[in-house]
């Protein structure tokens, strides 16, 4: 890959479900900054408190976990479509949002839509929708992969309807039958990379190459399925070889989700130009990333953005 020298962003990324050796690859393909949604966990959840935990995890130990490799951490605090689905449970989280959507790192209320499109979704995500207008937060949807076409418009016709601005919505996982609605609507309009089905990176150089780079952007999404956490590097590469502008290249693997995110007011370029130096010895609540006898990774405060590798003492 030819992007150690591109800084870029990946706005939909599940790293609970990511190893140290995932952080220590991306941030050396030039990963500066990462958006973690809050989603399911590949099984429903039985108690509120167990949201409340995941909450303050994506706001702690994963956002710390995340400095000790070099990337800053965002997230977005949501209830996911899928659990919308259990109303009694459902209730209880909506009154823990509140509680977290004005932590540190916080970016948006994230990934809300529809999964099944069933009416408890839809209750759930007008409820969001409403949360997000008060916080003037921006808004991370999850489309179906079902009905996606129907679904995605709806999701956007929803939050017009809510009076959210289409500039404060980024609609995710579109494909080449989603994005002209979605661009045309004035939304942004987020491509999640698979490995190997759904939408891969040949793909996607081809949708930049028809709609060009406004207000589009990619992720890897990467979860507890097969998903690749380098997909937005190995696209920016692939898009540069494919004779994608540098300029043009920056625009959709970085500019845009810091754009679109910082509406937050949470997230800006100063928070990863001028880091605070990688010290693998610091703890978070008394843990640290290291286990028995490892050496501390301790990177230079001067370390140049993108070249973190070569400035760590080993
Ligand atoms: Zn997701």
């Amino acid at each position: 890959m030819n992007t150690q020298n591109l800084m870029l962003i990946d706005p939909h990324i599940h790293m609970t479900s990511r190893t140290t050796d995932d952080y220590e690859r991306m941030r050396q393909a030039g990963i500066v900054a990462i958006i973690e949604p809050a989603f399911w966990l590949g099984q429903p959840r039985t108690e509120v408190g167990s949201f409340k935990d995941y909450y303050s995890s994506l706001v702690g130990w994963e956002r710390f976990r995340a400095s000790q490799f070099g990337i800053k951490h965002y997230c977005t605090i949501g209830l996911n479509s899928k659990e919308a689905n259990n109303e009694a449970l459902a209730e209880q989280v909506m009154e823990l949002l509140p509680l977290f959507i004005y932590k540190e790192g916080v970016v948006g209320v994230g990934e809300i839509g529809y999964d099944d499109q069933t009416q408890a979704e839809d209750k759930y995500y007008r409820l969001q929708l409403e949360l997000a207008k008060e916080t003037n937060m921006p808004v991370q949807i999850h489309t179906p992969h079902r009905d996606k076409k129907s679904g995605t418009i709806r999701s956007m016709e929803v939050s017009l309807e809510h009076g959210i601005a289409p500039d404060m919505v980024i609609v995710d996982h579109n494909n080449e039958e989603t994005v002209k609605d979605v661009l045309d609507r004035g939304f942004w309009a987020a491509f999640t990379i698979y490995p190997n089905s759904k939408m891969g990176n040949e793909r996607m150089v081809e949708v930049v190459k028809k709609y060009g780079t406004e207000r589009i952007m990619i992720n890897s999404a990467a979860d507890w399925g097969i998903s690749d956490p380098l997909s937005v590097p190995k696209t920016a590469s692939l898009m540069l070889e494919r004779g994608i502008s540098l300029e043009d290249v920056r625009k959709v693997c970085y500019q845009n989700a810091l754009e679109a995110f910082g509406k937050s007011g949470q997230m800006h370029e100063s928070d990863w130009l001028t880091p605070a130096a990688v010290d693998q010895r610091e703890k978070f609540l008394n843990s640290s990333v290291l286990r028995g006898g490892q050496t501390p990774v301790i990177g230079g405060p001067d370390a140049d953005e993108g070249e973190l590798g070569s400035n760590i003492v080993r």
